[in-house]
């Protein structure tokens, strides 16, 4: 049965997908993988998934990475005043021991979760959905190598566990509908895995740099990003920075909304002072500021991420594109940003807020949250009224 149509968006399920991250069977447009309705993506269960995975389908693989999914390290330096403050939302479970097992199915099992297939690989670990056998829930498990990750230098003072440690620190503390949750994180000290116990959400957006003309609808690209800014309103009013805003970052969940993933890059402030140096995003989603090395606002350049999530969604391609990571950066910090002829006014003035240049006059994400091409048909986006308490 081909599920491609043309409301569909690029929502993508994860387990048809090649090595090189294309549809295997049906898609004849570069970048374009197999696409589905939010319809079905809403009827589709994790069986059908499982299935197409072991028929040798694979998920997403390394291959998949590439100049524009890769973060990377840069301008390694002072990180700023960066607090990795006590946690304080209640409720994430903290499991200090880890049982193998396997069903009665002969299925691998760690402690009560049944491991059903793997659904991402990122830079520090994959993500494979688990059942628990205590609630029948799925959840997407991270699983990290801690020897790995603990030889790993991401700068000469840090290695990619303090990454991880301080991706599950800020996690702890986050609750909101468009942020995935962490419930639980079992690290047995004999064990040389952790894992991260999340919120699975079913859907992913993959772009892949030549997206369908158009993009995917404005209608839709408005519903998806309307949940992208009250998550990252919520992050940036309590103090976070994601720093790594990005599609792929960007989950869909069963009842349709999106939910921002993925902390590795993140970082906690104290206060409005959010000055970074260290750029750990990826390339083209880079903001103008971060490329020259010198010091930025984290806030500001995630707003600028949210640029080119935008316009990708919009226009079905990425703002700033070279060959390779100097002719990207020299496109971000010089070459105007392209407003196709007969864009929507509202949409074209939401972009050039987004991307511009210049970050003290960038527009700030409270005046995203109400500007009018977001509010049409929904009204303002409801961003957090409070301060974090810490
Ligand atoms: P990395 O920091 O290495 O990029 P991510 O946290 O982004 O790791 O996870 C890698 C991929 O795994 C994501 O792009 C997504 O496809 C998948 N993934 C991560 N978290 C979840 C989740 N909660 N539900 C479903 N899939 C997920
Ligand atoms: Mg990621």
């Amino acid at each position: 049965m081909d599920k491609q149509c043309t409301y569909c968006c690029g929502l993508f399920w994860f387990g048809n997908k090649s090595s090189a991250g294309r549809d295997t069977k049906s898609s004849s447009k570069p970048g374009i993988v197999k696409r589905i309705s939010k319809e079905h993506l809403l009827s589709f269960t994790a069986e059908e998934n499982d299935k197409a995975t072991k028929n040798g389908v694979e998920s997403q693989t390394p291959a998949q990475i590439n100049l524009y999914s890769l973060p990377y390290k840069a301008n390694v330096g002072s990180h700023g005043p960066v607090l990795v403050l006590p946690f304080l939302r209640a409720g994430v479970k903290e499991t200090r021991h880890e049982f193998q097992s396997n069903d009665s199915d002969g299925s691998k099992m760690v402690n009560e979760y049944v491991q059903k297939c793997k659904i991402g690989t990122g830079s520090t670990g994959k993500v494979v959905l688990y059942q628990s056998k205590k609630d029948e829930k799925l959840y997407a498990i991270k699983i990290l190598h801690k020897p790995r990750l603990t030889k790993l230098r991401v700068s000469p003072t840090e290695t990619a566990m303090m990454d991880v440690l301080r991706e599950i620190a800020i996690m702890k503390r986050l609750d909101h509908p468009n942020v995935v949750k962490l419930y639980e994180v079992i690290d047995d000290p004999e064990s040389e895995r952790l894992y991260m116990v999340m919120e699975y959400a079913e859907g992913n957006w993959i772009f892949e740099g030549s997206g369908p003309p158009g993009g995917i609808g404005e209608a839709v690209a408005r519903e998806y990003f309307r949940d992208v800014v009250a998550g990252l309103s919520y992050l940036h009013n309590h103090n976070v920075v994601h720093g790594d805003i990005k599609p792929e970052n960007l989950l869909i969940s069963g009842d349709g909304s999106i939910k921002i993933c993925d902390f590795g890059c993140s970082r906690m402030f104290e206060g409005e002072n959010d000055e970074l140096r260290r750029s750990p995003g990826t390339p083209v989603y880079t903001a103008p500021e971060c490329c020259s090395g010198s010091h930025y606002s984290g806030r500001t350049a995630d707003i600028w991420a949210l640029g080119c999530t935008l316009y990708c969604m919009v226009m079905g391609r990425y703002p700033f594109l070279g060959d390779t990571f100097p002719s990207v950066f020299e496109k971000i910090v010089k070459q105007p940003l392209f407003i196709p002829e007969g864009t929507d006014p509202d949409l074209a003035d939401l972009l050039r807020g987004l991307l511009c240049k210049d970050p003290r006059k960038r527009m700030p994400v409270e005046a995203v949250a109400t500007h009018p091409w977001l509010s049409r048909g929904f009204g303002q986006v409801q961003a957090p009224s409070y301060k974090a308490a810490y």
